[in-house]
């Protein structure tokens, strides 16, 4: 590949992290810088979603290694009475979503940020390439086709600078990187100084790391214990009366004291203090995503309040929305206006998770009375209060399922193409964060199905280990192979290898017995039987219909349910591919 124009990534978070796999995965040359010299140490969000869960896996991550590293999201306790000691109320935070094996991950788990960024650099590494630590992006200019950017080794003289040609620029850079300032982008939203956390990672042998625990109100003055695997926990301080400590300078002692004195439980002893951070609430959405071979994903472009959880795992998703539609411009298989399908499908995305996320944070920070300190030390008046604390943090802490990220979905969008619908532009856009529940369009998360078995063969087979960011799948859902026939040739003449395309053919449990053998079709396509009709159940179509086929996206999003040859060749006329 010498020289060809890298695709540039400032910053090395879980956005331009997930951005360079990606990019790697299609042979994609790639430059990650970091102005960090040192890799991420602190906690700081540690709720992955369920999408979240499924997509890390979808990276080549074992799930194996995603189980040892997380855990599941623990019960709460809050506690009240004179010495903190008493469990008022235990409760579940997240809400679940009784989902069947088309979810392979069910509940949210809880993982440190650092350990999944580790888990992210480790797969990056597999695939050749490491974030260069300690690089900055000084400036950057857009030319003719390409992005003229200034890199300096962090300490170095000024003048010490590499000029870089890069394709395109990816700002991974967080809601403070110089990307979205440079474009001249607005940021609006508001920042409010008064809404305020303090975050620590602390170490302690003295209580159970089976519960997430509370003390105080989070309507007054609360703390928390998150654990995060063995003896280390988040603390947590927060509430709208929090003493605006500055998280700077602070030291052990400091964030024990903070404890003790919220919780009143002085048998609670830290041994270690890792990380101490504090956040400000600053909640703002880029004016845009894109300006010319420029783009922001993540934090850059959106930032948020930790409520709900909902940061990291966006720009995971902003991240892998971006870079198939990227790596196919790239290689000239797409032509560029396909890029601005970025901006409009994520956007409406994006100004969603802010309003859920606000919606919690504007309850947490809320001033109420409930649990403030009783007026008297009278043991009633003491419960009374801890009833109330703990009532208003079940409120204040419920997750609905919507939270998951699993409805998600580009409904909207122009580049989708649904030949069921008669408007064509699929159905009604609905809410992009959770699609309605009439079924699923083209838009949705793609599911997954467990128990394909290939022809002559025993082994059940997942669906999602078909499905990769380097290629789209087109599912040919047919009532015996010789009736996929046509379309199937069609995929394989017309599209097959210029885009990266796998074809299945999905036939139902019923036609073992009189037509399969799968030798109508070409040798590279791959025909299972769907044993338990789940394929069929979950992709909407029934077993005795005509062919269908449903494209799957590199991002796991079904981009197309189609019936005919012409169908195929709008989807990918939709996506810019020369036909
Ligand atoms: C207290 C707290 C709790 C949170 N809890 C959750 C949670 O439970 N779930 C969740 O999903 N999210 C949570 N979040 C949010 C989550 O941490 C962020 O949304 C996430 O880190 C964003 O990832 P990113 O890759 O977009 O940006 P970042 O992680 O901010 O990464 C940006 C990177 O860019 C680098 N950089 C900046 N400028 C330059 C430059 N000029 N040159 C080169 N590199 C540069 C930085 O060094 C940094 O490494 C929480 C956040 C906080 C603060």
């Amino acid at each position: 590949m010498a020289n060809v124009r890298p695709v540039l990534i400032v910053g090395s978070g879980p956005a331009g992290l997930v951005a360079a796999i990606v990019l790697r995965l299609n042979s994609i040359p790639v430059r990650l810088i970091d102005r960090s010299t040192e890799y991420l140490t602190g906690s700081r969000g540690t709720g992955l979603q369920p999408r979240t869960l499924e997509l890390l896996e979808g990276l080549g991550i074992p799930p194996n290694k995603i189980l040892e590293s997380s855990r599941a999201i623990s019960d709460m306790r809050a506690y009240g009475g004179p010495d903190g000691k008493t469990v008022v109320k235990q409760f579940r935070m997240a809400e679940s979503g009784n989902y069947n094996d088309s979810v392979p991950w069910k509940t949210p788990r809880s993982i440190a940020q650092s350990v999944t960024q580790t888990l992210l650099r480790n797969r990056l590494e597999e695939l050749g390439t490491l974030p260069e630590s300690g690089t900055e992006l000084v400036t950057f200019v857009q030319k003719d086709g390409f992005v003229e950017a200034t890199l300096r080794r962090v300490g170095a003289d000024e003048s010490d600078v590499e000029i870089l040609e890069a394709q395109y620029l990816i700002g991974a850079d967080g809601a403070k990187g110089p990307t979205r300032k440079t474009l001249g982008l607005a940021f609006v939203g508001e920042t409010k100084e008064s809404d305020r956390l303090l975050i620590a990672d602390v170490e302690t042998d003295d209580i159970t790391p089976d519960y997430w625990h509370m003390w105080g109100s989070i309507q007054s003055q609360g703390v928390g214990l998150k654990p995060l695997g063995g003896n280390k926990f988040q603390m947590q301080v927060i509430g709208p009366d929090m003493k605006h400590w500055p998280s700077e300078g602070r030291t052990l002692k400091d964030i024990q004291n903070i404890f003790w004195e919220i919780s009143k439980r002085t048998d609670i002893v830290f041994n270690k203090c890792t990380w101490i951070t504090e956040w400000r609430a600053n909640i703002r959405l880029a004016e845009h995503f894109r300006v010319g071979n420029c783009f922001l994903v993540g934090d850059a472009g959106h930032s948020h309040s930790p409520t709900g959880g909902q940061g990291l795992n966006t720009s995971v998703q902003d991240a892998l929305n971006l870079s198939w539609k990227i790596a196919l411009v790239y290689k000239g298989i797409s032509a560029p206006p396909v890029l601005d399908s970025y901006e409009s499908e994520r956007l409406p995305v994006i100004a969603e998770m802010l309003n859920l996320s606000t919606a919690i944070h504007t309850r947490a920070f809320q001033k109420s009375q409930a649990g403030d300190q009783p007026a008297s030390l009278d043991e009633k008046a003491v419960a009374a209060a801890s009833a109330a604390a703990a009532e208003s943090y079940q409120k204040v802490m419920h997750r609905p399922a919507t939270l998951h990220q699993l409805g998600i979905n580009y409904r909207a969008s122009r580049i989708i193409y649904d030949e069921r619908s008669p408007a064509d532009r699929t159905v009604e856009a609905g809410n992009p964060y959770s699609a309605s529940p009439d079924g699923i369009h083209a838009g949705d998360r793609a599911p997954d199905a467990i128990h394909l078995v290939r022809i002559g063969g025993s082994e059940h087979q997942r669906l999602f280990s078909i499905f990769g960011p380097e290629h789209h799948t087109a599912l040919v859902f047919s009532p015996s192979s010789e009736a996929a026939k046509g379309l199937v040739e069609h995929l394989s003449t017309k599209f097959q290898p210029h885009v990266p395309l796998k074809t299945v053919v999905v036939l139902p449990a019923s036609s073992v017995s009189t037509t399969v053998d799968g030798s109508a079709l070409p040798s590279d396509v791959t025909v299972l039987q769907d044993t338990d009709g789940s394929a069929f159940k979950e992709y909407g179509v029934a077993a005795s219909e005509d062919v269908n086929v449903v494209i799957v996206r590199p991002d796991g999003v079904v981009g197309g349910y189609i019936s005919s040859i012409d169908g195929v060749d709008e989807y990918f006329r939709r996506l810019e591919v020369a036909i």
